[in-house]
């Protein structure tokens, strides 16, 4: 049977460039980059080339780039290095769990936070970060696309708030790297976090933008590696694979491969809105009542997404019988909620957003490859509605309702 993955923002398989950069490293050039001998020393040097694309990706100094094992350390290495007893802390409450598990740590040690709430539209409003802040405030973090509904946070106002304010800023941007152009000076953070398998790359590997100066104390210790910000021995496979996705993904922005993905991923949104009763979470909400820049962020229009996701709501259908039943005809997708302790939580992000718990546990993220073809959304536009109809012909909730 035909395998379509539309489960990107899950993770992605490497391009073969990277699995090709990467080959050497495993068994013939398998030193450790602290060693002095010659083994080392090539190690050593490969680090620094890795180190100095990233620092191209990013647009820092090459000393300005950590590499560590990917995003849910970049996040928690930003809340831990950063926060004090007695600090405010100021993020939002539609970030990974990396952040709203840390920021829960954090509170058992004096540190306060304010989860602050998106716009229906899942934009967050940068007057609302400004509203949020005390004097005691030292650290905002908020993402720079949103894993579930793709939608683009305002990074740019809110590091010049930052900056006004005099308050650090750290960007999660695992979701974003790779799909929209990147810069760490223009986005005007302190931080910033990226994971190379969501980039093509390999998993459990990362990095992290740290500004110079940037009091942050290290999550782990016990070596000098990376000028004494996180100790360990390099993963030279994985930093040379991080490297090279990174040197695709801006090759990618550049040679309309995103542009590309954008209209794959409109012509699937619009081939899927066709069936009755769905829609889009994480897109404009037409003549937003009383919308204007000031009051609510929402007249921004359309609302920004990363080219390749979109998450959508369907009536009368039981979100995660929809992905089995996709599963079941060659479709990876995910849904709209999240099994937590055994138990099936609707997202903590779609329900921020307002969505009842019933449309958000009936929502399915579609996340392309940068790979994904016509074909692909062919295929997924056929299996689609034929899945919705057989739920909604047998679902219970549907019956005695129309369309
Ligand atoms: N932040 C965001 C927005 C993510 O989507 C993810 C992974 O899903 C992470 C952080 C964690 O990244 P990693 O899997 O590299 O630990």
């Amino acid at each position: 049977m035909k395998r379509v993955y539309m489960d990107a923002n899950a993770t992605t398989p490497l391009l073969p460039e990277v699995m090709e950069a990467m080959r050497p490293y495993w068994m013939e050039r398998f030193g450790n980059a602290s060693s002095i001998h010659l083994d080392g020393q090539q190690a050593h040097t490969v680090v620094d080339r890795a180190r100095a694309t990233l620092a191209e990706f990013f647009n820092c100094r090459d000393a300005e780039v950590v590499f560590n094992s990917g995003g849910t350390e970049g996040d928690n290495t930003a809340i831990f290095g950063m926060l004090h007893p007695g600090d405010h802390f100021i993020t939002t409450s539609i970030e990974h769990s990396a952040i709203l598990e840390a920021a829960k740590r954090v509170a058992q040690h004096g540190v306060e936070t304010t989860f602050v709430a998106p716009e229906k539209s899942g934009l967050i409003n940068p007057a609302a970060i400004l509203r949020a802040i005390r004097p005691e405030t030292r650290l905002i973090s908020v993402m720079l696309a949103n894993n579930e509904t793709g939608v683009l946070q305002p990074v740019e106002e809110i590091g010049r708030i930052a900056a006004d304010t005099g308050v650090f800023f750290h960007i999660d941007a695992v979701q974003g790297a790779g799909k929209v152009k990147f810069d760490v000076r223009r986005f005007g953070c302190h931080l910033c976090s990226i994971s190379a398998h969501k980039m093509h790359g390999p998993k459990g590997v990362g990095a992290m933008f740290v500004r110079r100066g940037t009091p942050l104390e290290p999550l782990l210790v016990g070596g000098s590696h990376e000028r004494r910000q996180r100790a360990g021995t390099e993963n030279v496979p994985g930093i040379v694979g991080l490297a090279k996705a990174a040197e695709l993904a801006m090759h990618s922005l550049e040679d309309g491969t995103i542009d590309r993905l954008a209209k794959l991923r409109d012509r699937l949104e619009a081939g899927v809105l066709k069936i009755s009763g769905t829609g889009v979470n994480g897109a404009q909400i037409p003549g937003a009542p009383g919308a204007s820049h000031l009051g609510t962020w929402e007249s921004t229009n359309p609302v920004p997404r990363a080219a390749n996701t979109t998450n959508i709501w369907f009536d009368q259908v039981e979100g995660e019988a929809l992905v089995i039943s996709m599963d079941l005809k060659g479709v990876a997708v995910s849904g709209g909620s999240a099994c937590h302790s055994g138990a099936t939580e609707p997202s903590h992000v779609l329900m921020a957003m307002g969505l009842d718990k019933t449309r958000a546990r009936a929502s399915l993220r579609f996340s392309l490859l940068k790979t994904a073809t016509e074909a692909d959304v062919d295929y997924v536009l056929k299996v689609v509605p034929e899945a919705v109809e057989h739920l909604r012909a047998i679902s219970p909730v549907a019956v005695g309702t129309a369309g």
